[in-house]
């Protein structure tokens, strides 16, 4: 065949974007994030690049993330990273990835530090760092701490906050904790704010074993009880290095805000309430330690 035969041939059979994103099984935005991951390109580029041949290695790769994102392992953790209150945050499998609806507990802490010079902020079972991360991000003053029993999270957390944050924060540099809760916190130490999305998913829920949860990390889904271990643990612990005036707002599931509010009131918080997400469930509870 002549040259210009065989270069036609060539590019008519070469593998491109456009063919591996026609030829996909998944829906279509999650096969064009995989291979943007990939590539390396933008949204432009796989317009505009779409029909140039790609290098083997390439296409290998993209086929990899697609068999594994068809067994169902979650795209944040497949790209290293997911996108939380407007900031780009490294995701591995030992840490629960953020979710849209957290961003309200972010939004709430945030409000209840206006007027506050330099606040204390801890954030109990920070996973990511998401929720530390971003209110530090919002308020360069506050003096945020992030505990979480995993090791291994707390790297994850540390690494976030070192990509994330402008390292000569007034606040300074975030203090992580390794314990359960409050287990090695000082206890002179007192918080204008605390903060947690906690594991408050029963030990029983079929959830647990659909979707990306069944990627995740277990001990930051689930209490092993009745959902609500972990919120009662925080709640109960509270008072003791909340600051006059200070504030207590967790994340819980959609069916737990009474009973959260239950524990706050017991526990004698006031101003308690709980705030929906955008979908309209009752998803942060929180009051007031006078
Ligand atoms: N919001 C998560 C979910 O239901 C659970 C997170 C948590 O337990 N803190 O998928």
């Amino acid at each position: 065949m002549s040259a210009a035969e065989h270069e036609r041939t060539v590019s008519e059979t070469a593998v491109t974007a456009d063919t591996l994103l026609r030829a996909s099984l998944l829906p279509a935005l999650e096969a064009r994030v995989l291979l943007m991951h990939v590539l390396g390109w933008r949204r432009t580029e796989l317009i505009t690049r779409g029909e140039r041949p790609l290098e083997a290695a390439q296409v290998d790769a993209y086929r990899a993330l697609e068999a594994r994102r068809a067994q169902g392992e979650p795209i944040a953790q497949l790209v290293g990273a997911r996108e939380f209150y407007g900031l780009d945050f490294d995701v591995t499998p030992d840490v629960l990835i953020p979710r849209p609806e957290t961003e309200l507990l972010v939004e709430t802490a945030l409000a209840a530090m206006e007027g506050l010079a330099q606040p204390r902020v801890l954030d109990l079972g920070t996973g990511s760092g998401a929720i530390a991360v971003a209110i530090a991000s919002a308020r360069p003053d506050a003096r945020v701490w992030a505990v979480d029993r995993s090791e291994a999270a707390l790297q994850v957390a540390a690494r976030n906050a070192a990509k994330l944050l402008d390292a000569r924060r007034p606040g300074g540099a975030l203090t992580f904790v390794a314990a359960s809760w409050y287990d090695a916190l000082d206890a002179a130490l007192r918080f204008e704010v605390i903060v947690s999305n906690p594991p408050y998913i029963a030990s029983g829920d079929p959830h647990l074993a659909q979707g990306d949860l069944r990627f995740e990390p277990r001990g930051a889904l689930t209490d092993e009880a009745d959902g609500l271990k972990a919120l009662r643990a925080i709640v109960a612990g509270a008072p003791a290095h909340l600051a006059p005036g200070g504030m207590l707002w967790m994340e819980h599931g959609y069916d737990q805000a009474a009973a959260v509010r239950a524990l706050l009131e017991a526990q004698g918080f006031s101003d308690v309430e709980s705030r929906e997400d955008l979908a309209g469930i009752e998803r942060i509870s929180g009051g007031r330690w006078a």
